[in-house]
């Protein structure tokens, strides 16, 4: 992997249940001997469908009766020419099919592979999971402020460069305020993403959880708008392929679910914040109000 020969998938999300609360899954990872057996269903499983993809990272419930919902799951590999995996569909982005390392939906079907390819130890899924997707999040943040940073370029071009009702779409009120109001988030949303950066290096991704979650949240938002000004500046020609705009905003989209969706993120910040102000016992009762 390491090397760039083949590539992983990483197989959470279930089409049966609410996978953003990943305590919901479904798959069983069973041990049988020296091995384990996996049963489910996926789907988003990104990169999957890709040829070199050669390894399945696979979360399922080993241990279901744990009493910590968060002890019950396991992540296992699984090499991709495992007997019983059958790959059932390419799943679409907005029609686009996203290839070649598109979203693949996914069968195992007493999947069996040896006990030691179970990742850390049984029960530990989750804490794989916080581990990894720190820095897949903020990965993606920054190729959204690329994104962003690109349809601003091309709104600036487009309406310098034609006219209507006799003045350059550019010299609209309306085209200024968004030109500067995209100018605005674009930054903010990057001198936040090298603030969760730079706490990432220094105090690790647990310390940095809410500024990685701010940014989870914020960038994607602000691409999506970015984007969406930009095609109102091209007209009809925004939503064609012909300016890689619809394409952008697509992919913008996705990343408001993708990882995570908004909402839950946003419980995250709102929670974290409610406890610099409350005490420890007070958030408990706030919890376990929240769940009744
Ligand atoms: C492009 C793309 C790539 C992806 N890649 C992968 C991948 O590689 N591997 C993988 O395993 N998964 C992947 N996913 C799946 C993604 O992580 C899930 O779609 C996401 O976590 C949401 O789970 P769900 O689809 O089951 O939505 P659900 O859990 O059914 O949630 C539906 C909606 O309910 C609302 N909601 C949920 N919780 C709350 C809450 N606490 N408060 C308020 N509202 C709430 C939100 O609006 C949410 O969008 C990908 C998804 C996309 C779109």
């Amino acid at each position: 992997l390491l090397e760039g020969k083949i590539r992983s998938c990483f197989a959470m999300t279930e089409p049966a249940v609410a996978s953003s609360d990943a305590t919901n899954i479904e798959s069983r990872i069973t041990r049988d001997g020296d091995e384990y057996v996996i049963n489910g269903r996926k789907w988003w499983s990104s990169g999957g469908n890709d040829p070199r993809c050669k390894l399945f990272i696979f979360m399922g419930k080993s241990n279901p009766d744990h009493t910590s919902r968060h002890s019950q799951q396991s992540m296992i590999l699984i090499p991709r020419d495992a007997k019983g995996i059958k790959i059932l569909r390419h799943l679409p982005v907005f029609g686009y099919d996203d290839a070649p390392h598109g979203h693949a939906e996914i069968d195992f079907k007493d999947v069996r592979v040896p006990a030691s390819n179970i990742l850390l130890g049984e029960g530990r899924g989750f804490e794989i999971a916080q581990g990894r997707l720190g820095p897949g999040r903020i990965h993606h943040c920054m190729r959204l402020i690329g994104l962003a940073e690109r349809a601003l370029e091309r709104m600036c071009k487009r309406t310098l460069s034609r006219v209507a009702f006799g003045k350059p779409v550019a010299a609209q009120t309306v085209t200024l305020e968004r030109i500067a109001e995209a100018r605005i988030l674009i930054d903010s949303a990057r001198l936040l993403t090298l603030k969760a950066a730079d706490m990432m290096d220094k105090v690790g991704n647990k310390i940095a959880a809410k500024e990685i979650a701010m940014i989870k949240v914020l960038a994607p938002n602000m691409a999506c708008q970015v984007i969406d000004w930009a095609i109102q500046a091209h007209g009809g020609g925004g939503v064609t392929d012909q300016f890689g705009l619809s394409y952008a905003y697509a992919q913008a989209r996705t990343l408001r679910l993708a990882d995570g969706p908004d909402e839950v993120h946003r419980n995250q910040i709102g929670k974290m914040e409610l406890g610099r102000y409350a005490p420890a016992d007070a958030m408990k009762a706030y919890a376990s109000a929240r769940k009744n």
